[in-house]
């Protein structure tokens, strides 16, 4: 079994209290890097340590940072994202309720060294538990001289708040997430570096709450050990994938980035629960169909990239051979259709028209034309104004580059091979 670094202290009936996180070492990073270093050697060891963020675009964490200039006014803000809305993912949920006081440490952390001075957690409304749950900590890290003012005497003033979000998709893309804590209409904003104009026209990072979870252990044990925790060339340290679906042990495991898909799937989480393996979605709702084929895919960032797929968020989604993949993409579009801001006509007016046509298709209404058009439609979404469409258009094309055929199925039969299974 490989070496558990986010999920070390994860229990399985309670989260880890302030002095549990301690005992397994937490908090001592804080203390050395308030003691001993300043904060752009900090941005230089995450630069170091290849950390990539983990919230599905996999941006390098230590260059997000080192786009913010050293003369940026002040306040600063850092938001830790922990809106996660997608289907089959989970991973933050389990990661703030098993350890909260790793998160609040890489939070002060990524405040430290970018100089903010307050962070905002955004926390969708059906995390109320691990809301309340942070709440109680963060009062716990004030009264031990945590956070708050002066923090361990060292003179750094930082705290957090949390935000309560309406609950919506879009609320987890970075711009569209600052505009919903102003109490804007959370669509997203391409206009400018949030480094220079974010929350509030004030410098701004966002990153994902696994990406700050790193950052104690990196700090603590330096960079080269963070690298070594990969099992690729060019990866570094652990990711949390979150397995769903038809498998024997659906879970959240904790394994190098690199780990091979089908050791994920046929070992960690048990093997298949009903039939064969079919496909599976590699990195969330917003990624392309994978087929048996490329099972054997280390899951890293770029591996995925050079068979076309994305690792994203490494909610990995399992489908057997009696799961009709028609109806899969059917509601997952139908998912997204719902969810779009409706800022851009590609998007608004282009997911419906998908959603209609693998309607028809599921139902076996649609002749081979509508299998074009849903492919040309698929494509189109590149021309919308952020990631949101292309990533909602992701699965239809894996579908249609990998199992085209069980599209034409539908047409030959005239109704769904699959109703019944
Ligand atoms: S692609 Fe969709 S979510 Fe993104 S701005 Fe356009 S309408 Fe909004």
């Amino acid at each position: 079994m490989s070496e558990k670094v986010l999920l070390q202290n994860r229990r399985p009936d309670r989260p880890a209290t302030l002095e549990e996180y301690r005992a397994s070492g937490g908090y001592q990073a804080l203390a050395k890097v308030l003691g001993e270093m300043q904060p752009h050697e900090l941005t230089q060891a995450v630069l170091d340590s290849g950390l990539k963020g983990r919230g599905g675009a996999g941006f390098p964490t230590g260059r997000k940072w080192s786009f913010l200039r050293a003369d940026a006014p002040h306040p600063r803000y850092i938001i830790p994202n922990t809106d996660e809305m997608e289907p089959g993912t989970f991973k933050d949920r389990i990661l703030v309720g098993c350890d909260p006081h790793q998160i609040i440490e890489g939070t002060i952390l990524a405040g430290y060294a970018n100089q903010a001075q307050r962070a905002i957690i955004f926390i969708r409304p059906s995390y109320e538990p691990e809301a309340e749950l942070f709440e109680r900590e963060f009062s716990r890290a004030r009264d031990e001289g945590l956070l708050g003012e002066n923090i361990l005497g060292s003179g750094f003033d930082f705290d957090i708040a949390l935000h309560r979000s309406a609950g919506r998709y879009i609320c987890g893309e970075a711009s569209a997430q600052v505009r919903a804590i102003q109490g804007e209409r959370p669509r997203p904003d391409k206009e400018g570096h949030m480094t220079d104009s974010g929350l509030w026209g004030r410098p701004t990072i966002v990153n994902n709450v696994e990406t700050l979870a790193c950052l104690p252990h990196i700090l603590r044990n330096g960079p080269d050990w963070f690298k070594g925790l990969a099992v690729s060339k060019g990866g570094a340290g652990t990711k949390l994938f979150g397995v769903s679906g038809m498998v024997a042990k659906p879970d959240c495991y904790e394994l190098p980035i690199g780990t091979p898909l089908r050791e994920i799937i046929f070992e960690h989480a048990g093997g298949m629960k009903g039939g064969a393996f079919k496909a599976c979605l590699p990195g969330g709702a917003s990624t392309k169909l994978l087929a048996p084929k490329d099972l054997d895919v280390a899951m890293d960032f770029e591996a995925l990239a050079a068979i076309g797929h994305r690792l994203g968020t490494g909610a990995i989604i399992v489908f057997d051979e009696g799961a009709c993949l028609v109806s899969a993409c059917l509601n997952l579009v139908t998912f997204f259709a719902r969810e779009s801001c409706g800022w851009c006509t590609p998007c608004r007016e282009g997911l419906p028209y998908m959603r209609h046509l693998l309607l028809k298709i599921e139902l076996g209404e649609a002749d081979e034309g509508c299998i074009d058009r849903l492919g040309e439609l698929a494509k189109a979404m590149d021309h919308s104004y952020c990631g949101f469409a292309p990533g909602a258009a992701a699965p239809v094309i894996g579908l249609l580059e990998n199992f085209r055929d069980e599209l034409l199925e539908h047409v030959a039969q005239g109704c769904c091979p699959f109703k019944g299974n």
